[in-house]
């Protein structure tokens, strides 16, 4: 799995203050993407065990408390990264005491494969997905289009 970039703290993709990973990877070429650059599987750098474990001593770091981990991309559930991001949600889920995980994904929640639900069965919160152009609304929390749905698990 490649990454775009990776914020050890953020505030403005979930609730509270969190790590966030944007990946690579993306096969759903929504028109007016903001994030195009992530599109191919290859953009970016390797994810390395190194960041993974940089991840979750971040999470852990209790001098700015992070309310849990980011997802963001690209596609988190795109099918070069189902593996390692399902590796890296169980990571979370065992070593991190009390983290959620927020994701955004350009896969429908119905349509998902049986890999990526196993990944689901860990996130707390999923927005999921295309962005429509035309559906469009600045004033919605967390989705860009009205059609996305936020499902709290
Ligand atoms: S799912 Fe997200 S990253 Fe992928 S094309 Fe759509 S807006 Fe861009």
């Amino acid at each position: 799995m490649n990454y775009s970039k990776y914020y050890p703290i953020d505030v403005l993709n979930g609730e509270g203050t969190r790590c966030t990973l944007f990946v690579s990877g993306c096969i759903h070429n929504c028109k007016g993407c903001y994030n195009q650059s992530t599109w191919s599987p290859d953009a970016g750098e390797l994810f390395t065990e190194q960041l993974a474990d940089q991840i979750i001593k971040d999470l852990n770091d209790q001098r700015i408390k992070k309310q849990g981990l980011t997802l963001s991309g690209g596609d988190p559930l795109h099918p070069a990264n189902v593996a390692e991001v399902l590796k890296l949600v169980k990571r979370v889920k065992t070593e991190c005491v009390a983290k959620d995980i927020w994701m955004w994904s350009g896969y429908l929640l119905a349509d998902l494969n049986v890999k990526q639900k196993q990944i689901i069965e860990l996130v707390d919160v999923l927005i999921d997905g295309k962005f429509e152009k035309d559906l469009a609304d600045p004033s919605l929390a967390w989705r860009g289009s009205s059609n996305q749905v936020i499902y709290y698990f």
